[in-house]
C-alpha cells in the first residue's frame, strides 16, 4: 500500500452539542442561503461498525485508484469534519467505536482487505493508543497525490470549520459549505475523465434515500465510467429495498451491493446495519469484501449477524 501522511491535526469537536437540534446555515453568514438542516454529528458516531465498513471500502477504492499514474478526482458529497478524536466528549458518549475500530486495531491476523485501512488508523496514531480516528476525508487527503483533485462539501456551519481548518495547505482540494448533492453534479464529468465520488448522507431527512440515488442515477449520465460509492444504514428494510429498485430500474451498470447486518431486521428505531451500492467497483472488491466480511462478523458481530455481497446490477 502506498499511503503518505500528509495529515495535519487539529482539535476537533470542541464543546458537546446534542444532537437533533435545528440548526440554520444564514446564522452563521449573512450571503448563504437560508437552509435548514438538522444537526447530526459524525463525532458520535466516529469508528463504529458502519464506519468500519464504509471506511475500510473507500480505502480499497482509493488504493486502487492511485495505482495508475494519472490523476483523478475525489468528491466527498457530505464530508463531516474531517479527524475525529475518540477520546473527546463525542465519541465518549456514544461508545460507538468500541465495537467498531477499538476491536480491529491490534488484531495480529487481519485479512488482506482490511489491512491498508487498520495501517492508516494506526500511523494516525503514531502506532499508539487508539485516539485518532479519520472521516472520509482524512482517508483521502493520505491517499491523493500532486496530480489528484479533493473536492468535499458540508453543511454543517461547526463541521465546516473542522473540515476547513483540517483541509488548511492541502492544495487542490476544495473545501464548500454548500449542498453536497447538487455540488457532485455540477462538477461532473472530472477534466481528467477519472473519478471517485462518495455520497454519504445522514439520513435524518426520508428524502436521503432517494435523493442520494437519483443524484447517483443523473451523475452516471454525465460520467458513466466514474466509481460511485453510497452508503445507506439499514433501519427500515422497506427503504433499502426501494434504493434497490431505483438501481435496478435505472440505466445505471455494473452495482456491488454489500450488506453489514449485526443483527437482524427490526421494526423498532434503531441501525441493525450498514450498507454500500458501489458503482464501477474496482474489480478485486468484491472478492476482497467476501474475505474481509466474515472476519468482521467474527469480530464485531454475534450468531445473527449476517452480511451480502452482492452483484445487484451487472455490467
Ligand atoms: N463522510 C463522512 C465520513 O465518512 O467521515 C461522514 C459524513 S456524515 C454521515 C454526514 C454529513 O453530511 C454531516 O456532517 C452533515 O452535516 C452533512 N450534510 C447533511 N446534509 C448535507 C448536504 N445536503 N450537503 C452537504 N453536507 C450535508
Amino acid at each position: 500500500m502506498r499511503v503518505s501522511l500528509r495529515i495535519s491535526l487539529k482539535p476537533v469537536c470542541p464543546e458537546l452539542v446534542e444532537g437533533c437540534l435545528l440548526s440554520t446555515l444564514a446564522r452563521t453568514s449573512s450571503r448563504l442561503p437560508r437552509i435548514e438542516m438538522l444537526s447530526y454529528r459524525h463525532a458520535f458516531h466516529a469508528g463504529n461498525f458502519a464506519d468500519v465498513l464504509k471506511h475500510s471500502v473507500l480505502t480499497l477504492v482509493l488504493d486502487y485508484m492511485t495505482r495508475k499514474e494519472k490523476g483523478f478526482h475525489y468528491i466527498d458529497s457530505h464530508s463531516g469534519a474531517g479527524m475525529y478524536q475518540l477520546n473527546d466528549d463525542y465519541a465518549q458518549k456514544t461508545g460507538e467505536y468500541r465495537n467498531g475500530i477499538a476491536k480491529l486495531v491490534g488484531e495480529p491476523n487481519l485479512p488482506v482487505a482490511l489491512q491498508p485501512y487498520i495501517e492508516l488508523i494506526n500511523q494516525l496514531n503514531g502506532n499508539a493508543e487508539l485516539d485518532i480516528y479519520p472521516g472520509s476525508p482524512g482517508i483521502a487527503k493520505a491517499f491523493m497525490r500532486r496530480q489528484d483533485s479533493t473536492h468535499l462539501f458540508e453543511l454543517h456551519p461547526t463541521d465546516i470549520e473542522h473540515l476547513t481548518d483540517f483541509c488548511y495547505r492541502w492544495k487542490k482540494c476544495f473545501v464548500k459549505q454548500s449542498d453536497g448533492y447538487q455540488g457532485v453534479l455540477g462538477l461532473l464529468p472530472p477534466p481528467s475523465r477519472r473519478g471517485v465520488v462518495l455520497i454519504d448522507p445522514p439520513y435524518e431527512l426520508k428524502e436521503d434515500y432517494q435523493k442520494a440515488v437519483t443524484t447517483i442515477i443523473k451523475a452516471y449520465k454525465k460520467f458513466a465510467t466514474g466509481t460511485y460509492i453510497l452508503w445507506y444504514p439499514v433501519v427500515q428494510r422497506s427503504r433499502v429495498d426501494e434504493m434497490q429498485n431505483n438501481f435496478t430500474k435505472s440505466d445505471v451498470k455494473n452495482v456491488l451491493q454489500l450488506e453489514f447486518c449485526l443483527s437482524e431486521d427490526s421494526e423498532e428505531y434503531g441501525m441493525t446495519g450498514t450498507g454500500l451500492f458501489i458503482v464501477n467497483p474496482p474489480w478485486q472488491l468484491a472478492q476482497q469484501m467476501s474475505e474481509a466480511l466474515p472476519y468482521l462478523k467474527e469480530k464485531l458481530g454475534s450468531d445473527e449477524t449476517h452480511f451480502t455481497v452482492k452483484q445487484l446490477v451487472i455490467e
